[in-house]
């Protein structure tokens, strides 16, 4: 078999690695070549797209069935693809994410405004369920709970900067937790200029220090330590985010 094509779009003649597969075909090969195909896409993506919403519409059922029946394969697929472009996948995400952090935010928040309703009918109708999962899902995830609540509260009190970086709030979170199971008492992410003096619920904000120390902060405003630190603590600053990923690497293990 001679290892050239002609496209039937552009004309011109080229090898086959140049053509997608297509078993209906003859030869194996669809008929125009991989560019003229591309280009195609890219030229109609609206109608293409606007076709396969009508094909799923029109065949809900049959797509259903599939799903149902395939779940192990389609998975499996989901998989092999995720592993094979994991790179890829997440870079298109931070840039999309990046991109239109705006669009997101509103989108998210109109579809949270939309469905308020209906979220409390069906936390009203599965209070007990819903109570098991939250349960489930702070012990699975601690310092998400405890950003998310600290960033509430603050929030309710206007106090939320908008360049707060929650990932950073959920690192400080788990740090305090390791050093409540390294020194056996509990340690709090607390603000280094508290809320009700004006300040922000803002990463740089915030320290972690023995719940102890809170306590006399809040019945005192020239609030001072009365135990020093242990020896091999050092706030966490700036540089521990440098790298993207922060570690703990202050502290013994
Ligand atoms: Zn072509």
């Amino acid at each position: 078999m001679s290892n050239l094509k002609t496209c039937s779009k552009c004309g011109e003649t080229k090898p086959r690695e140049e053509f997608t597969r297509n078993k209906s075909k003859r030869d194996g090969l669809s008929s125009p070549c991989k560019a003229c195909r591309k280009a195609y896409k890219v030229a109609n993506r609206e109608k293409i797209n606007e076709g396969k919403r009508k094909y799923y519409a029109d065949n809900r059922e049959k797509a259903r069935e599939y799903q149902e029946t395939n779940r192990e394969k389609i998975a499996e697929r989901k998989r092999k693809y995720y592993a094979a472009n994991r790179e890829k996948i997440n870079e298109g995400k931070r840039k999309y994410y990046a991109d239109n952090r705006g669009k997101i935010t509103k989108q998210k928040r109109e579809y949270d405004a939309a469905h308020r309703e209906q979220r409390r009918n069906y936390k009203e109708a599965n209070r007990e369920k819903v109570a098991e999962q939250e349960r489930a899902y702070r012990q699975a995830h601690p310092e998400k709970a405890r950003a998310k609540g600290s960033r509430r509260r603050a929030a309710k009190r206007n106090a939320l900067h908008p360049e707060h970086d929650l990932k950073r709030e959920q690192w400080l979170h788990k740090l305090a937790r390791r050093l409540e199971r390294i020194t056996g008492e509990p340690w709090h992410v607390d603000h280094i200029v508290p809320l009700a003096q004006g300040g922000w619920h803002h990463h740089d904000n915030l320290q972690i220090i023995p719940a102890k120390w809170n306590c006399q902060k809040q019945a005192n405003a020239f609030w001072e330590p009365a135990s020093p630190c242990p020896p091999w603590f050092r706030v966490p600053d700036i540089d521990d985010f440098a790298s993207g990923k922060p570690r703990a690497k202050h502290l013994p293990n």
